[in-house]
């Protein structure tokens, strides 16, 4: 982090703007809305300087700065438009030791303005090192959007209330206390009957939340989906996000867990090289333990929770201590891998139904229908089939799958290291050996990818694609 970001106050204090042209403008708008006095010089002012001026917004000199207008100055921006003023402006701020702005200049400035979303008192600063403003404008847009308008009266309504606060209990009780004013009661409030109606929200809701009973815990059995963070539901992202535990497995990507609050416990339960994975029934206790203190916890499973999940242990052990939760759907490998190849996992005329298979189960190497499998036509999204490849293949050839049958292999689905394998029945076991693949991977038997074009397509996408 070059630039490190911080709240100036501007109180009681002076900011020159050297320049009066359209760029002095742009700075000046922004300027204005802090408690600073703005002192402006330059030639040609644009007309709205003028009427600032007049209005007594700030002070207007029509001449150069000078060394000696430089007191009681916190900072100087040069807008110029004119690098050798700028140069002459950026040694006279150097040599009395204040900071300098050089407009759209990264490299002569000692400080850079973000873009700014203005919720006063709530305001949000954006930055990318001066690397990247069309990404900080985007991003500052979406926040507008997001942002009620009126997040700013709300919070300032709030902060004459913050000490009646207090006494609730620090942490979940309080938190929810403080949502549940700015994103529901208060706007609600605030539209019905103004300013006077949301202050009285917060007493009327402060009432509500001392009357209700110590919250009872919860635990939220969520689909993470297949790795990517675009690819988690809204409502996964929101009870991550107010989770005070989350307990994951390990195929949950980095990214996703980014979501959770900081203040969250974070315990992960799979395998990492070659250590012990838990126990299910120390993932259970666990479970039970935090919730049973009246904590929010999310138990974050890869894909969709209702598949290969282990989850009806889960929710037996919950049932048995009496504790309440609920189930969050999410993107299983199968949808996310199938997708990566641009095929359908059901087509009129070719399939009327699909298998998800477990290539592993309790005994070891899983048992199927290998008759069934191989019909024409069928198709099937095998999971936990790394190290049962060559079981497969062998029963697959041995209850008659014909051996040019495809099967594409999907590594990572979704992740950017995604990776694909388009392969046959008779050969791809040895396929998937050479290959040398990392991470999780699902076969779809029956399907392979689309065609070249979509092969291109994936591949101009910057995702791997390996092709017989
Ligand atoms: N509940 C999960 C499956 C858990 S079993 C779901 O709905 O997807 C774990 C298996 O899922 C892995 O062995 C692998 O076969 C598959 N898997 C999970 N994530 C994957 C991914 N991103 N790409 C390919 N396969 C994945």
């Amino acid at each position: 982090m070059r630039h490190f970001p911080i709240f100036l106050d501007t109180t009681n204090r002076n900011i020159i703007v050297s320049g009066a042209g359209e760029c002095a403008v742009a700075k000046l708008r922004l300027l204005l809305k802090t408690q600073a006095k703005i002192f402006v010089f330059g030639h040609d002012p644009e007309d709205i300087i003028l009427q600032w001026a007049k209005k007594g917004l700030l002070i207007f000199t029509e001449r150069s700065l000078k060394k000696n207008d430089i007191k009681n100055i916190i900072l100087i921006y040069g807008a110029n438009e004119n690098s050798i003023e700028d140069a002459r402006i950026k040694a006279i701020s150097n040599s009395m030791g204040v900071l300098i702005n050089i407009v759209d200049n990264l490299n002569d400035s000692e400080f850079i303005t973000p873009a700014i979303v203005d919720r006063d008192p709530l305001t949000i600063a954006i930055g990318t090192e001066g690397t990247a403003p069309v990404l900080a404008r985007n991003i500052k847009k979406q926040l507008e959007e997001i942002l009620p308008t009126s997040l700013g009266i709300l919070a300032r309504i709030g902060q004459s209330f913050r000490n009646h606060v207090e006494i609730l209990p620090m942490g979940q009780k309080r938190r929810n206390f403080w949502t549940k004013f700015y994103f529901h009661d208060g706007p609600q409030a605030l539209q019905n009957g103004g300013e006077n109606e949301a202050r009285n929200s917060l007493n009327s809701l402060l009432k509500n939340t001392l009357e209700t009973k110590t919250d009872i815990g919860r635990v939220h059995l969520i689909g993470a989906g297949p790795g990517d963070p675009d690819l988690l539901t809204l409502k996964a992202r929101k009870l991550l996000h107010e989770a005070d535990v989350v307990i994951h497995d390990q195929l949950v990507s980095e990214p996703i867990l980014e979501l959770a609050r900081r203040e969250a416990i974070i315990v992960e339960t799979g395998k990492k090289g070659f250590g012990k994975s838990w126990y299910q029934d120390d993932i259970n206790a666990l479970m039970i333990k935090h919730a049973g203190q009246g904590k929010h916890v999310v138990r974050l499973k890869s894909g969709d929770p209702t598949m290969f999940g282990r989850l009806d242990e889960e929710m037996s052990s919950l049932d048995q201590a009496g504790i309440l939760y609920d189930i969050t759907p999410g993107i299983t490998a199968a949808s996310a891998a199938v997708a990566t190849i641009n095929q359908s996992l059901t087509k009129r005329g070719r399939n009327s139904s699909v298998l998800h298979l477990t290539g592993h189960d309790i005994n070891g190497f899983a048992d199927q229908d290998w008759r069934i499998l191989s019909i024409p036509g069928t198709v099937a999204a095998i999971y936990m089939g790394k190290r049962a490849a060559q079981f497969l293949q062998g029963r697959l050839l041995m209850y008659g799958t014909a051996p040019n049958t495809p099967i594409t292999i999907v590594a990572n689905a979704s992740r950017p290291n995604q990776k694909i394998l388009d392969s046959q029945v008779g050969s791809f076991s040895e396929k998937l050996t050479n290959s040398h693949i990392d991470g999780p991977i699902i076969f779809l038997l029956g399907l392979a990818p689309r065609d070249v074009f979509s092969q291109l397509q994936k591949s101009s996408n910057q995702i791997e694609m390996v092709i017989s």
